[in-house]
């Protein structure tokens, strides 16, 4: 094993996103087979061309069943591709190919090439779709050598024993099948507070460490102890402590677990808390929350995965199953397509734009494509008198207040509630307006937070700006609190900032009330506020407002609050 850089064996840090501890084996998540590895394994020094082949035997079946694993999560075209995958991944000729080219004198890695660069040439002269498997093949190639080799195949593998996934970063749709019985933590070299690895941490709710810088630098299998608290990743603990360590963290964790709602401040001001949710599994796992409804299902990630807009019909099913559990619970807001910038969906995203975080993305999707908008208030409304549940709907990136008019008036021809989300400033600066031709307005500070400070959330050397303790984001948010008191509507936060319990008592403190998060955050939340006073969080807001920066900020909110 290589010498460990003095930054690793000294441990790294991060920025802690979901608290907790995790201690596992690190799971590195690459986009390439390390180099070093490859070298490391040579010709494999296997007797003969039987032992070859049974080591390839191997890979093939590991890789295919992984297709065919991640194609049962799946559906549609995604889940067609995979079972191509997987098909292709057995494929005899090839591995014909692979054994005349180990009679030629090949070793196993320099005939998997020789095959698979074979089979390419044969799809690539056909064109068309069939020259489309080429580039299926190179990743199969991929994924035979990291298993041949002992690596984890490129991308984000699902672990087979508990592990705590290491990666550069990750894209919704690379965690789309993540499975927290076996993700002990996440850690992220890239990324910010309120990155997608930070948002589908919380929804999982797992301890999540992001922008450690170096973490790329380990090999798979190395024990690690990740706080999720102190944004520290421990290489090589001493393992008795670090599995006590663990326990005692779970047992007060399970502490927190006996918090049953509903929210409210210590001296019974209610504060709705509400779940974030992403799918029908997400909002039936959250419904047994002690929440009162849903206050954002993020739509668009329900269609990452899909090349064709779905018809109304099944948008309506998948609607339904995400409004269903929460009826006689609450309400459930359904946030329209957000896609664009860090959430491209292939049927609805432009390509190419110069700078997409300020291109057309969310509501603006709708200028020059009105039809997709109202092909999916029509399933909402669909899926609101299926299911009894009452809804409201809102729409992401609003800039203007003639967009809120126009959206307004939509949503409402369809008998259902509007709003807004605040996350562009001028938003913010124009509430008193906009809540004069919406119902309600919700607050996504992740977006807020980098329009305000431009400060692209994905930037991990710029998490110090990318933090909803930023004061001048915290004056917008009174802004809109304020806007919301005099105008007698519900305003609320729904960004990752909704989920800090310190923070979610100044936010209280401003005005807002609601709360809307991953259930996952919602107990520590619902404990905090539930031991503050509304008069405190009205002191810890006029703190966090009134301090210099996040840092000065949550430490004057934690002297008045204490621990
Ligand atoms: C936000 O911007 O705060 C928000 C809730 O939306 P998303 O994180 O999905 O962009
Ligand atoms: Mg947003």
């Amino acid at each position: 094993m290589a010498t460990d850089s003095p930054a690793l064996s000294a441990g790294l840090r991060g920025t802690p996103v979901v608290p907790g501890l995790a201690f596992g084996p690190a799971l590195v998540a690459r986009a390439e087979v390390p180099t070093e590895a490859v070298a490391r394994f040579g010709d494999g020094g296997f007797a003969d061309e039987e032992a070859t082949l049974a080591a390839y035997d191997a890979a093939v079946e590991q890789v295919s069943s992984g297709f065919t694993a991640k194609a049962s999560a799946a559906s549609g075209a995604a889940a067609e591709v995979l079972t191509a995958s997987a098909g292709l991944a057995r494929d005899k000729g090839l591995r014909s190919a692979v054994r005349k080219a180990l009679r030629g004198g090949d070793d196993l890695l320099a005939a998997v090439h020789a095959a698979v660069e074979q089979f390419v040439g044969v799809f690539t002269s056909m064109g068309g779709l069939m020259a489309e498997r080429a580039t299926d093949l190179r990743d199969i190639e991929r994924r035979l050598v990291a298993r041949i080799v002992g690596e984890a195949e490129p991308g984000v593998p699902n672990p087979e024993r508990p592990s705590i996934v290491v990666a550069e970063d990750l894209a919704p749709a690379d965690t789309a099948g993540l499975d927290p019985e076996v993700v002990l933590a996440l850690v992220t070299e890239r990324g910010g507070p309120t990155s997608h690895t930070a948002i589908i941490a919380r929804q999982l709710g797992i301890p999540c460490v992001v922008g450690a810088a170096g973490v790329m630098a380990l090999d798979a299998g190395r024990p690690l102890l990740v706080d999720g608290t102190a944004g520290t990743v421990q290489v090589d603990p001493d393992p008795a402590e670090a599995e006590r360590l663990v326990a005692a963290d779970q047992e007060s964790r399970a502490a927190l677990a006996t918090w049953s709602g509903p929210g409210a401040t210590a001296n019974g001001q209610p504060v709705k808390l509400l779940a974030n949710v992403a799918d029908g599994p997400s909002a039936s796992g959250s419904a047994d929350a002690p929440v009162e409804g849903v206050g954002l299902f993020r739509t668009e990630l329900c269609f990452l995965n899909r090349a064709e807009e779905p018809s109304v019909e099944e948008q309506a099913d998948i609607y339904e199953s995400v409004l269903a559990p929460f009826k006689g619970i609450g309400h459930v807001v359904v946030r329209t397509l957000d896609a664009g910038s860090d959430k491209p969906v292939a049927f609805a995203t432009h390509e190419g734009e110069e700078n997409p975080a300020l291109g057309v993305r969310g509501l603006r999707l709708s200028f020059d494509n009105p039809g997709l908008l109202e092909r999916q208030l029509d399933a909402i409304a669909l899926a609101a008198e299926r299911s009894g549940t009452e809804t409201w709907v809102m729409a992401p990136m609003v800039a203007t207040v003639a967009e809120a008019r126009d959206f307004a008036a939509a949503v409402r021809g369809r008998g259902l509630k509007a709003g807004v989300m605040v996350e562009v400033p001028s938003a913010a600066l124009l509430a008193p307006r906009m809540l004069e031709v919406v119902d309600f307005m919700s607050i996504g500070t992740n977006d807020l937070t980098q329009y305000t400070m431009a400060a692209d959330r994905m930037a991990t050397d710029l998490a110090h700006l990318t933090d909803p303790w930023q004061p001048a984001v915290l004056q917008l948010i009174a802004i809109t609190a304020e806007a919301g008191r005099q105008a007698g509507k519900s305003v609320g936060v729904c960004g990752e900032a909704a989920a800090d319990p310190l923070l979610a008592c100044a936010l209280v403190g401003m005005g807002v009330t609601s709360l809307s998060m991953a259930a996952a955050a919602v107990r520590p939340v619902g404990a905090r506020l539930g031991a503050t006073t509304s008069e405190q969080c009205e002191d810890v807001a006029e703190a966090a407002l009134g301090a210099d920066d996040p840092v000065a900020g949550r430490a004057a909110v934690l002297e008045i609050l204490g621990g």
